[in-house]
């Protein structure tokens, strides 16, 4: 190598850490100009971070970039951050710190690995009536109760979007549960969504909330109907899933940062395109599949029977179980 490559090559050595350090917005990424920026920061990816930790395909949708575009930029935004190996026991210190709430079925609490998890996204999807509002009540009075008994010592903050939270069933289910009525309820503090730009910012602005009054649990019910009200056309499709997808992130960034429990409920539709097998599918697609850490689809069986299956879970193996809706509350 004679001086003038080596010159060469310093320089350019010298200008990619000038690029890297260049780095602070999401608009300093290549390949994304304002336009794709704007596309970006609507559909939830307004942080390096969040493009770092991005998947390709999500990326290119929701920006309107090409595969290797966006690529291109979450390797960008990875670098800047200088994001690469981290030793194993960070990442296990932090899962260590993992609570569960149980939901009253230990049948159900086993398929979910012991419980509903803090850190991480819960959801459970079914027809009309098949107990997903039940299990959400039962989470408001279960995460009361002391960490021995299977709570988490902590409060519920609840946005219902359907107008179907009801005092009553809860003083039911606590009353079952030994708890003094009034107690529970003033624990729980509730939300009505009237649509879903309502519905994102009460979760956008649940922060101060959260640490004022120790919630542990935040739920959603139901997670898409105000969105399925709201981008009612063919055309608006794009536009809530980005939508959607804003939403999902601020839910894992209470989660991550808090170390509380979310629990959402979610619609499902029928697939005329099954033929064979089950027909119905949750709302929302990839974008809340991906996000989503625990997915349950709920069934009714007889009477007070139903039957919840565990979905494509990162760590926990697929499978079933039967658990019962009564006038206590959810039991095995
Ligand atoms: P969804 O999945 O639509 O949210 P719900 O969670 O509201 O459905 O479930 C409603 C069902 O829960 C009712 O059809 C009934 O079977 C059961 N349920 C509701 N309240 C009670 C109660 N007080 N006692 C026993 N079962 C109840
Ligand atoms: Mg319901």
């Amino acid at each position: 190598m004679d001086e003038n490559e080596i010159k060469e090559l310093d320089e350019e050595v010298h200008e990619k850490k000038a690029e890297k350090n260049k780095i602070k917005r999401i608009e300093d990424l290549p390949g994304i100009g304002p336009t794709t920026a704007a596309k970006l920061k609507d559909g939830g990816y307004d942080t390096l971070e969040s493009i770092a930790t991005a998947m390709t395909g999500e990326l290119s949708d929701i920006g309107g970039i090409g595969a290797s575009t966006a690529l291109k930029a979450i390797n960008a935004a990875r670098e800047a951050l200088k994001m690469g190996y981290l030793p194993a026991t960070e990442i296990y210190k932090k899962r260590l710190q993992i609570g569960k709430i149980t939901t009253g079925s230990k049948e159900l609490d086993a398929l979910l690995g012991g419980g509903v998890e803090t850190q991480g996204i819960t959801e459970t999807y079914g027809k009309f009536g098949s107990g997903k509002s039940q299990l959400a009540f039962q989470l408001c009075v279960n995460v009361q109760l002391p960490v021995e008994e299977g709570g988490l010592d902590g409060n519920a903050l609840f946005v219902d979007t359907e107008g179907t939270f009801r005092p009553e069933r809860i003083i039911q289910m606590a009353k079952a549960k030994g708890f003094e009525e009034n107690e529970v309820l003033e624990r729980i503090q509730i939300a009505r969504a009237y649509n879903s730009d309502h519905q994102m910012l009460l979760i956008e602005k649940a922060e101060d909330m959260i640490s004022e009054k120790n919630i542990k649990i935040v739920i959603v019910d139901s997670l898409t109907s105000a969105f399925r009200n709201d981008y009612a056309g063919r055309g608006t499709l794009a536009a809530r899933q980005q939508k959607l997808n804003k939403h999902m992130h601020d839910l894992q960034k209470l989660a991550d940062m808090h170390n509380i429990a979310i629990f959402v409920t979610n619609q499902v539709m029928d697939r005329p395109d099954i033929l064979f097998g089950d027909p119905t599918a949750p709302i929302g697609g990839n974008v809340i599949a991906h996000q989503s850490t625990y997915r349950i689809y709920l069934r009714k069986s007889k009477g007070e029977k139903r039957i919840a299956k565990l979905v494509d879970s990162p760590s926990l193996p697929d499978g079933e179980c039967i658990f019962k809706v009564t006038e206590e509350g959810i039991r095995d």
